[in-house]
């Protein structure tokens, strides 16, 4: 008869085999995908290799078909329905089209008028819609005031149902403040789709976060505005993500003077005393709109647009070197050089 007697060896050896199963090392898997002028640089930690290639393929795809459909410039969804906008026509357009739409009444409202993705003509005045750096000089006075004079916003559109009009015919669309954050937040979605947990996406400094980097929180750092490197590092919680405006990202330069692609829609003019605004937050285009939001808001009116936004952690630094931030993002962060700048801390913003 066999002998049944239980044999701790013979368990130990099962459980140490069980164990390194469960153990098998996450693979860190990192890829470099090109979405609206920006390269996204995605890395995922996971077991298993084969599903994190192939949440990648299908991320790809559809960064690919957002920076067709939502690019304000080039043949697409977005701007047919410019060209209708200009034209005083109606046009239809897809779901994804419309909450699009839906979402950039929502940030205009939330930010008092100085979030405006209708402000895609006075963009294309100063440049800022090529891929390269504009060049020459800032657009003409006259044509700058006829903007504001004209007030294009998006609370201009006429929506019903899936049909799409403007009783302003000087509006036209332009995505860029939010863009990328949306196309993060759709990028996260397809890859818990896939069943990935752990990962970053990065482009170029605006990060979502997924689970934890091995057993810590994924570190990141937010970007100086005058030198290439960080001005201070956090770590992101799961879900969280790290937005951040800087007027130095694309300008125009004429005499001197440098131009940022960050407009006040109140003067038509760039934004010159905030050079950069960092949110983190838990929704990537909510983020990216607060942080647009929070440049133009300025060092007196931010605390206030940050609250309407909804934001819970910010920090602004000004062309001084001076450093604004609530006391809840003061706790997260931690400076890489104290001495950088004059600190201002602002009251609670919840
Ligand atoms: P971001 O880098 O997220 O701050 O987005 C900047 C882009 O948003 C610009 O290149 C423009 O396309 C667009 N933009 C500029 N000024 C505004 C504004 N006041 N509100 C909304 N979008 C803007
Ligand atoms: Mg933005």
């Amino acid at each position: 008869m066999p002998n049944r007697k239980f044999n701790p060896l013979f368990l130990a050896l099962v459980l140490v085999l069980l164990v390194s199963a469960c153990q098998q090392p996450e693979k860190e898997l990192r890829e470099k995908l090109y979405v609206f002028g920006t390269i996204v640089e995605i890395t995922i930690r996971d077991k298993d290799e084969a599903a994190a290639r192939a949440a990648l393929r299908d991320v790809a795809a559809d960064f690919r078909r957002m920076h067709k459909d939502w690019h304000a410039w080039k043949p697409g969804e977005l701007s047919t329905l410019n060209a209708a906008i200009a034209a005083g026509k109606t046009a239809k357009v897809s779901d994804f089209l419309l909450s699009l739409l839906l979402q950039a009444q929502r940030y205009e409202r939330t930010s008092d008028g100085l979030f405006n993705a209708a402000i895609g003509a006075l963009v294309a005045d100063w440049g800022f819609h090529n891929d390269d750096l504009p060049k020459g000089r800032a657009p003409p006075y006259a044509a700058i005031r006829a903007w504001v004079e004209a007030k294009p916003k998006v609370a201009d559109l006429v929506i019903r149902d899936h049909e799409v009009s403007s009783s302003n015919r000087g509006m036209q669309l332009d995505f860029g403040g939010f863009a990328k954050g949306e196309a993060l937040d759709r990028a996260v979605l397809q890859l818990k789709a896939h069943g990935i947990k752990n990962a970053i996406l990065n482009a170029g400094g605006d990060l979502n976060v997924m689970g934890l980097h091995s057993k810590r929180p994924w570190r990141a750092g937010i970007r100086h505005p005058k030198t290439w490197g960080v001005i201070a590092t956090v770590d992101l919680k799961p879900g969280e993500v790290l937005y951040t405006s800087g007027n130095y990202e694309r300008f125009l330069e004429y005499e001197g003077v440098r131009y940022s692609h960050i407009i006040d829609p109140r003067t038509g003019w760039p934004v010159k005393h905030i050079v950069s605004a960092s949110v983190i937050g838990r929704n990537g285009a909510d983020a990216d709109a607060a942080a647009t939001a929070l440049s133009v808001a300025g060092p007196s009116g931010w605390h206030r647009i940050a609250r309407r936004m909804g934001v819970k952690f910010a920090m602004l630094v000004d062309d001084q070197g001076r450093i604004y931030l609530n006391p809840a993002m003061k706790a997260r962060i931690q400076l890489e050089d104290e001495k950088a700048g004059e600190v201002i801390l602002s009251p609670p913003l919840f």
